[in-house]
């Protein structure tokens, strides 16, 4: 361990700070402002959305009937025939595009952009929140400020309320919060992959929608030769018709807290995706294809889940709970991918869910007074994490968490002490 002494620039004092512009992140920036807090957005890439956007996750899953920000940003994408249908039917008879959970990666990026400007969000692109300064108070730590590690430098800034909306935990981790990761036992996590683009599929190709599809087309390609990592390729027609998503690759025990782990999938990823094309070529019928794109980051689909003053179990999925202080409606069912190649578990592990309730206490975290989690770094169990993580989920803890941070704030109350009545009012459109 060694220490650099690094000059940094004040960036002034903030009601709420929040690392982390993921589809959670986001929302939480704009559901602060709105209830008139003063909010600065930490970004260390280079657009807004995180895995939807430079994961290129084109598919927002268990969004359906649910309102606020997601609602906003499905209307903005609809009127513009940025959204399809993931099953079936693509165009109306009319030609018209049918609407549904497939969308615009693009569309997303600029609806984002203008939803902050809009807010008075202060955005900060390129800029990683990278080390945390703590103070005590009433035998309980609270976070004082935040080191921006930037491309024009350091800065620092200082807030009443942090949201850690990093999807893997790391402003929760540098604050010191305890939090687990992995399978129970072994640790192991779910698999990364790189999501990619294509274009050049047969004109009336519209994807594989069944599960019993995915695996014909899995099987078609390894008919002729190619392998791939994932268990089953999944493709989806993306809104601009002659372009498709894919996703057919699995790096196992990928650590986002290990960098060289991280540098080392991203590369083994990239080049299983490119070889995955350039033999796809050589199929009939399939001479045209032609990678478009892969992702920009890596999906990680798990990292630290975060200790919070409550932890959402296997049980509660179950038993479909509900709680005082529920603030989403999670519908979707555990999903786990294979967790090591020989994996044959299927991807519910045999759990029977019952739409439960997400409850705000799950994202108090518990070591640190003023963080607030939003986002997969919640705090639950390995299986709940498996079905919560959808982005209609995600959207809502974000709603939520910059809710309770302004609240707080306007409030000078402490984050257990927001009024669930109050929450759950503000979060009936996820309800
Ligand atoms: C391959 C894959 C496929 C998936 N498929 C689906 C699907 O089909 N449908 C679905 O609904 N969900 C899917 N998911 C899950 C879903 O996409 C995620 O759970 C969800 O998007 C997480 O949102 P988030 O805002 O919590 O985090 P993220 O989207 O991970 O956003 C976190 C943001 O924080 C930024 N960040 C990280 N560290 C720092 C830091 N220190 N300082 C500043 N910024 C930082 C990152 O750059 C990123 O923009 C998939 C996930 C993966 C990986």
């Amino acid at each position: 361990m060694c220490s650099f002494t690094v000059e940094t620039r004040s960036l002034g004092k903030y009601d709420v700070i929040i690392a982390g512009g993921g589809i959670a992140g986001v929302f939480a920036a704009a559901s602060a402002a709105e209830e008139g807090a003063k909010v600065l957005l930490a970004e260390s890439g280079g657009c807004l959305g995180g895995t939807l956007t430079s994961g290129a996750v084109p598919s927002i899953m268990d969004g359906s009937g649910k309102g606020g920000y997601l609602k906003k940003l499905f209307d903005f994408l609809n009127e513009r025939g940025m959204s399809v249908a993931r099953f079936g039917k693509k165009v109306d008879e009319s030609g018209r595009k049918i609407p549904g959970r497939i969308v615009d990666i693009e569309g997303c990026k600029v609806f984002f952009d203008r939803l902050m400007r809009d807010s008075g969000v202060r955005v900060l692109f390129y800029t990683r929140v990278a080390a945390a300064k703590l103070g005590e108070s009433g035998g309980k730590r609270y976070l004082k400020r935040v080191l921006l590690s930037t491309e024009a430098g350091n800065y620092e800034a200082s807030a009443e309320v942090f949201i850690d909306a990093t999807g893997n935990g790391a402003l929760s981790a540098l604050s010191g919060c305890r939090f687990e990761s992995g399978e129970p036992g072994t640790g192991r996590m779910s698999p990364a992959s790189t999501e990619y683009s294509v274009t050049g599929l047969p004109e009336d190709y519209d994807g594989t929608d069944s599960g019993a599809e995915k695996r014909a087309y899995s099987d078609m390609l390894k008919a002729n030769g190619i392998e791939i990592s994932a268990e089953e390729a999944g493709i989806v027609r993306l809104p601009a018709l002659k372009e498709w998503d894919v996703s057919s690759d699995y790096q196992y025990d990928v650590c986002p807290s290990d960098i060289l782990s991280l540098t080392d999938a991203v590369m083994n990823s990239r080049e299983e995706v490119f070889e995955t094309v350039e033999r796809h070529k050589k199929i009939p019928g399939y001479e045209g294809i032609w990678l478009m794109h892969t992702a920009d980051h890596l999906g990680i689909r798990e990292g630290r889940r975060v200790f919070g003053e409550y932890r959402i179990t296997e049980g509660d999925m179950i038993q479909g709970r509900h709680f005082p202080d529920g603030i989403c409606l999670v519908r979707s069912k555990v999903d786990l991918h294979k967790i090591h190649p020989g994996d044959t578990l299927n991807a519910s592990r045999g759990i029977r869910t019952q739409p439960y309730e997400i409850p705000y206490r799950a994202l108090i975290a518990s070591d640190v007074s003023n963080l607030l989690l939003a986002g997969r770094c919640l705090s639950g169990d390995f299986y709940p994490h498996a079905s919560y993580r959808m982005m209609g989920n995600m959207a809502a803890t974000g709603e939520a968490a910059g809710f309770a941070a302004a609240y707080a704030v306007k409030m000078k109350t402490a984050l257990t002490l927001v009024p669930y009545a109050l929450l759950r009012e503000r979060m009936k459109e996820y309800l």
